[in-house]
């Protein structure tokens, strides 16, 4: 057990500033929690795999989630499965934050793609780090993660249809127009908040 360091003597700030500075350090891990996960989701949307929900709620130990397929019964599939893998951190690096700030939480997603690379015999991780970082430093990519993250952050949970809508959205291949259109028409047809439809 530590103990608690005692304030700086040069730390002047006072109670309402370092609450101020602790709800800034909360908001600035709950919007990478919210690109991390849109980064999943994403590379899920490009490679044409099955969505599940995307969460920012809290679970325990676990900041966020993102459900979907996870198939990688193949060579190819297995590659696939370790971009998506890759592809929270990756997000998190193209959105410009630090890697050793960007690596954080991210053991579980790297243990799993250690997993798939050691049974296919595949490239080191680093190699695929790399490649998911390329792939989500594309312009229409960094996009359509923003465009998912600030939905999330408003939301907390958005659906796989949503999501979907949100990539067309960001792609430029719907109108702002027809997507209003659409989730008035999803919220009358199936009764419940479109965006978690
Ligand atoms: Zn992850």
């Amino acid at each position: 057990m530590t103990k608690k360091p005692k304030p700086a003597a040069g730390d002047t700030r006072t109670r309402a500033q370092k609450l101020m500075a602790a709800v800034k350090r909360g908001q600035e891990r709950r919007w990478q929690t919210a690109i991390h996960e849109a980064g999943h989701a994403l590379a899920r949307v490009r490679f044409n795999l099955y969505i599940g929900n995307t969460t920012i709620v809290q679970d325990g130990n676990i900041l966020g989630a993102s459900s979907g397929e996870e198939s990688w019964g193949t060579r190819k599939c297995g590659e696939i499965e370790v971009l998506v893998f890759c592809a929270g951190y990756a997000a998190v690096v193209a959105s410009g934050i630090a890697t050793t700030k960007a690596i954080e939480g991210c053991w579980q997603d790297f243990d799993e793609a250690v997993r798939i690379i050691e049974y296919w015999g595949l490239d080191p991780l680093a190699a695929w780090q790399q490649r998911a970082v390329k792939m989500m430093q594309q312009p229409e990519n960094i996009r359509a993660v923003e465009l998912i993250a600030s939905k999330l952050t408003e939301h907390q949970m958005i659906g796989p249809d949503y999501l979907a809508c949100l990539v067309a959205l960001s792609d430029g291949e719907v109108s702002e127009k027809d997507f209003s259109e659409y989730l008035a028409r999803a919220k009358s047809e199936y009764g419940r908040e479109p965006h978690l439809i």
